[in-house]
């Protein structure tokens, strides 16, 4: 079975990318629970037979899909490890916790945080960017706000630019607080929070009597990889009394690059970052993680102290404030342990090279699309994502949408879709380290190729 997947991502550029699922790999899905067991191998087989060949192809050089991650050998077998132990890392006193908190012991000097901020590692930076802005509301509200919830007439409101990810809604609206109550910026023409628009937001809250509490910067906008002028919104925030939050997903670990790094000026005010190993950090999924300045507040949004969960000086039981003290999960696997094995294994620096080749593979991109007439660029590029659509007549949106489908369905590369002030952008995302020129290359020729043979003037509705 190792061999097997070892294979697999040694060779995986002979694959397509992706492929349309075949409906008897379907359908090998829907039988029902089985009651006796098989042999070890031919579960196997079928893995090998319907799971494998279909899987969404993240690991593969030509993937640009969204923001996904590659993966390493490295972080595969480090996860096989993990599962060995099967450490269960809410708490107690073992080593894993340990690793855990190293890496919160790198990030905050990666970000310039004191050696009393707290962190955690969580599914990805949606759960990250919720337990941020449940620690802002602890610190707007008071622990009452833990037993009686939002007390009446106290509206908290936020503030995201136009471009941050739709988690930050979600988590407004899973906090009490209503996603109605995020304000979305507009962006400046580098699609970056429009600082002043936030000021004049706030003012006219305050006015109204609602309360401003929280403000979220992204750093590596998902449609563009904008990063906002992070200073400029910790100034607003030190003004307004707010907490300052980056939403660092992707692009916080930018901060590996020296020629990156002075992008990110202005993190090391944040109260709060979210952050994704599992993006361009090149960890297997899942691996997100949530860094805070006031490690005390922190602790004081999630602990609790239930009798089963007594901590003690000696024995298993100490070792108190455990990882489950800092969120809303108990029982959580070892995830920090292939976040270490990638860092140990490669270094903070290879891994910063790895972030910087994919912004100068972004900057190739956006100069070949510039110097073919029949592609126009949609956004500047800020990172590693490059939007841009083919020109064509009659309904261009929905031309661009049968494009990228045409890509993906050739195997050869696979963008996604987005949308830019207005226009269906086909979006490159270049995160993984496998990647190179001629993947880039290779897109771009499918992309003519298969654009010159759409037809034009076609509806949305016979895309
Ligand atoms: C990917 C992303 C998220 C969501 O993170 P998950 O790990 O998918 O939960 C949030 N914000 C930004 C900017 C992102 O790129």
């Amino acid at each position: 079975m190792l061999d097997d997947m070892i294979d697999y991502l040694q060779d995986i550029r002979q694959r397509p990318v992706w492929q349309p699922i075949p409906d008897d790999a379907r359908a090998a899905f829907r039988s029902g629970m089985p009651a006796q067991g098989s042999e070890l191998a031919a579960v196997h087989q079928q893995f090998m037979q319907h799971i494998l060949p279909n899987a969404i192809g993240n690991t593969h050089p030509g993937f640009f899909g969204w923001v996904h991650g590659g993966g390493t050998p490295v972080g595969m077998l480090a996860e096989m490890l993990a599962a060995g132990l099967n450490a269960n890392c809410g708490g107690r006193d073992h080593i894993p916790i340990e690793v855990e908190r190293q890496i919160v012991r790198w990030m905050a000097e990666l970000f310039g945080f004191p050696a009393t901020a707290s962190g955690l590692f969580v599914t990805g930076s949606s759960m990250a960017n919720m337990i941020a802005l449940l620690v802002a509301r602890f610190r707007a509200l008071g622990r009452e706000v833990r037993s009686h919830g939002i007390p009446p007439k106290r509206q908290l409101v936020a503030y995201a630019s136009a471009g941050a990810h739709g988690c930050i809604a979600q988590a407004m609206d899973l906090a009490g607080l209503g996603s109605a109550n995020l304000r979305k910026i507009p962006m400046n023409a580098q699609f970056q929070m429009d600082v002043v628009a936030l000021e004049t937001a706030i003012t006219a809250d305050r006015q109204a009597g609602l309360q401003p509490f929280f403000v979220a910067g992204t750093a590596g906008t998902v449609d563009v990889g904008a990063i906002d002028e992070l200073p400029l919104l910790a100034a607003v925030c030190e003004r307004n009394g707010l907490w300052f939050h980056v939403d660092g997903a992707y692009g916080a670990l930018a901060a590996l690059a020296p020629a990156l790094r002075p992008l990110l000026d202005g993190i090391e005010l944040a109260d709060s970052v979210a952050c994704d190993f599992h993006k361009w950090g090149q960890v297997p999924y899942d691996a997100g993680f949530i860094l805070v300045r006031d490690g005390a507040m922190h602790l004081d949004t999630f602990a609790s102290r239930d009798t089963y969960l007594r901590r003690d000086a000696r024995g298993m039981a100490a070792n108190s404030p455990w990882p489950c003290d800092f969120g809303p999960d108990l029982s959580r696997g070892f995830r920090a342990l292939k976040t270490w094995f990638t860092f140990q294994v490669f270094g903070a620096e290879r891994i910063g090279q790895v972030i910087n080749e994919t912004c100068l593979l972004a900057r190739y991109l956006e100069e070949r699309v510039a110097a073919q007439p029949e592609l126009e660029l949609l956004a500047p590029v800020a990172l590693n994502i490059v939007c841009f659509r083919y020109r064509a007549a009659g309904d261009v949106d929905a031309f661009n949408a049968g494009l990228v489908a045409d890509v993906q369905e050739s195997g050869i590369a696979a963008p996604s879709a987005t949308t830019i002030r207005g226009k269906l952008a086909i979006r490159v995302a270049i995160v993984n380290h496998r990647t190179g020129q001629q993947d880039i290359d290779a897109l771009l020729d499918a992309v003519l190729k298969l654009g010159a043979a759409r037809p034009q003037f076609i509806t949305t509705e016979s895309a």
